[in-house]
């Protein structure tokens, strides 16, 4: 379970995330939608961890992450990251990304690399290298790192734009179906509405720094706060 308060973020004077409050919970997706510039990954960035905030609190699963009372770094707070610009280390194979924030044993480490890549469904792919696979074989490989440490919270920025349509809605299901049943929370940056009504248990629409709304899909469809909600989802079909 995450849970973001008034979590606040100034460049140059300038409030680029204003106060924004968020909670998931386990196995819950929330997407976070919003035009360019809005705030959307300087938010996930300092889950993350690999941004500051100048205030607020970020607790997962109960422990303080980032606050007052401390700062955990990024690889202590048990999140993983998903972005479109994922990179796969050029010089090792493919097991060797999967495996490269495992620890334990060598057979334990092997047993669970294999367990991902077939859930990637590249059980065969091991020894090769990221530069002897397609786009989309390469993000799914991106997908099975980012899964192998057992994240409880999984921050996704546009994760899938990269890809082909009918490749994308492969990937982005079974990533989500993946996360969904290891009892992962998710939040998912988008910018087509259609994804967000398709994924989300929840929506949260931001807009110059601020979240402007939140809720469900269809609440968020069916009752828009102001006019620029509601032309957001126009498209919808
Ligand atoms: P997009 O949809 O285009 O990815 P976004 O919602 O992810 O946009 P952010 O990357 O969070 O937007 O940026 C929000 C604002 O903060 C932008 O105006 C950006 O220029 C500014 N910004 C982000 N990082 C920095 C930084 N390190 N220094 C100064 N300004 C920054
Ligand atoms: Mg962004």
């Amino acid at each position: 379970r995450l849970q973001v308060q008034s979590l606040t973020r100034s460049f140059g004077g300038r409030a680029v995330v204003n106060a924004v409050s968020l909670e998931i919970a386990a196995g819950q997706v929330t997407c976070l939608l919003g035009p360019s510039g809005c705030g959307k990954s300087t938010t996930l960035r300092m889950i993350a961890g690999v941004e500051m905030p100048d205030s607020g609190r970020i607790v997962i699963d109960g422990q303080e992450v980032c606050g007052p009372a401390r700062i955990l770094p990024p690889e202590a707070r048990g999140v993983g990251l998903m972005f479109q610009d994922f990179a796969l280390f050029p010089h090792l194979t493919v097991a060797e990304n999967v495996g490269f924030g495992l620890r334990g044993d060598r057979t334990e480490r092997g047993r669970r690399i294999g367990e991902l890549l077939e859930k990637v469904n590249l059980s065969g792919y091991g020894e090769k290298h990221p530069h002897q696979l397609s786009g989309g074989e390469q993000q799914r490989v991106a997908l099975a790192r980012a899964l192998a440490p057992k994240p409880r919270v999984m921050l996704m920025d546009e994760p899938f734009s990269g890809l082909d349509n009918r490749l994308r809605d492969g990937i982005r299901d079974t990533t989500l179906e993946l996360l969904k049943a290891e009892g992962t929370a998710v939040l998912l940056v988008t910018h087509e509405p259609d994804e967000a009504m398709r994924m989300a248990d929840e929506i949260a629409l931001m807009r110059g720094g601020h979240i402007v709304q939140s809720g469900s899909p269809y609440n968020i469809y069916t009752r828009p706060a102001d006019r620029a909600a509601a032309a957001f989802f126009s498209d919808v079909n």
